[in-house]
């Protein structure tokens, strides 16, 4: 089915979709390109594949390329990911050598005759210096950049030699601004309501789905949904668990797929399997479904986002959305999803203890449970969805090109 602005405006009223249609208005005709590394997997994907949907029906014209990097350069890239986010590295000439490389390659079938280049993520920041620059170029960081440990300093001082040439610098929060003289903005990310992860299902469906990929429904679920990935902590959230169940019988789903530019998921994946592959009580699902990630999310009993580091976590807002309470670390963006008692809870993430009994407090009451749903919903709805995202990619080219 095609999307459309029009098909939000009963979910989110007719002033938001006129807002929107006001502002295309000026961008009408505009030709946008965005760049990152990977199609599906991960939250970048996510957000691309209703924003540049949306952007068509505008009549903003914009297309979406995708980095080809081998496996070489996507362990580089996701060392840089890590890095960035408290990892350690040697930033080897090698290392230099093939990120730089595989940019200029790609640069090099990558004609880009558009009237604004939006590039994602530090996978292909260096593209830019491949080119005669006759355009804005932006560069939209999605991780939390803003406590660089000595490493993280000098990558990011390495980075920086590209950042450089960019018109803007957009982060998901006000703390992960740089002191770096380039125009930096903040885009808060959302999720799209309408997608198969977060539309409404029938109970038939939901269920119908959960069967489907073995997870039975005997007891309450508590579920994270992650890319297998250190930082995202599913051990953590396995040892939580543990503390969990000897309060409340429950059961855990830990369900990941994999992303094209991560190729540490399946090492993790295997970990996890063969650490706890034997407890009936633990589900790991390694899968990439929306209708299932959306019944897990709507029919768990808590989510939990244990991660250790976080850009945003569409994750939260997801689950919030489908009146869910979260338990998560206070970590990233994740505080401006949660409000600490309010739509569920912030925890520390190295707080096993504190996380389980905040879960333990929400499977005992009901009435908290739903409070908490009902006010997730409602942060969802006035801040983090993708039609405010819609707006401010518009409101951002037009200011870059000047419509
Ligand atoms: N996701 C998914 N299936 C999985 C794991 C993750 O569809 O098994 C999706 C998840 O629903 C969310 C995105 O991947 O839309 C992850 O985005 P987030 O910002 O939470 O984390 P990131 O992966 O970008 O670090």
């Amino acid at each position: 089915m095609k999307v459309r602005v029009e098909s939000y405006r009963e979910l989110v009223g007719d002033d938001v979709v006129e807002d929107i249609y006001d502002a295309a208005r000026k961008a009408r005709g505009l030709h946008i390109a965005h760049i990152n590394s990977t199609y599906q997997g991960g939250g970048v994907a996510e957000l691309l594949n209703s924003i540049i949907l949306l952007m068509n029906d505008l009549d903003i014209k914009t297309g979406w390329r995708i980095l080809h990097g081998d496996l070489d350069f996507f362990s580089i890239t996701k060392k840089f990911h890590n890095c960035l986010q408290g990892g350690r590295i040697n930033l080897s000439k090698r290392k230099k050598i093939i990120y730089e490389g595989v940019n200029e390659n790609f640069s090099a079938f990558t004609h880009l005759d558009h009237d604004c280049v939006i590039v994602h993520d530090p996978q292909p920041l260096p593209m830019i210096v491949n080119y005669e620059r006759k355009q804005p170029w932006v560069w939209r960081c999605h991780i939390d950049i803003s406590r660089l440990n000595s490493d993280g300093v000098s990558l990011f001082n390495y980075l920086k030699t590209f950042l450089l040439h960019y018109d803007s610098m957009i982060v998901s929060m006000e703390e992960y601004k740089k002191d770096i003289p380039i125009n930096q903005r903040v885009i808060r990310p959302s999720i799209d309501p309408l997608s198969q992860k977060n539309v409404e299902l029938k109970d038939s469906v939901k269920s119908k789905y959960l069967k489907k990929f073995g997870i039975p429904e005997d007891k309450p679920i508590i579920t994270q949904v992650s890319r297998f990935d250190y930082l995202k902590d599913p051990l953590g959230v396995i040892e939580v668990f543990k503390r969990v169940r000897q309060k409340v019988d429950c059961r855990l789903v830990l369900i990941g797929s994999t992303a094209s530019d991560d190729p540490e998921g399946a090492n993790i994946h295997h970990r996890i399997i063969s650490e706890h592959g034997m407890d009936d009580d633990i589900c790991i699902i390694s899968a990439s479904n929306d209708i299932l990630v959306n019944s897990l999310q709507s029919l768990s009993s808590v989510v939990l986002q244990k991660s250790l580091r976080e850009g945003f976590a569409l994750t939260v807002s997801e689950a919030l959305w489908k009146r869910t309470p979260v338990v998560a670390s206070n970590v990233g963006g994740i505080p401006s999803q949660i409000m600490d008692g309010e739509n569920g809870f912030l925890v520390n993430p190295k707080d096993y203890q504190g996380c389980a009994d905040r879960i333990v407090r929400i499977l005992d009451d009901q009435k908290l449970a739903k409070r908490m749903g009902e006010r997730g919903r409602q942060m969802v709805e006035d801040n983090f969805l993708v039609t405010r995202h819609v707006k401010d990619y518009i409101n951002l080219v037009s200011s870059l090109t000047g419509k």
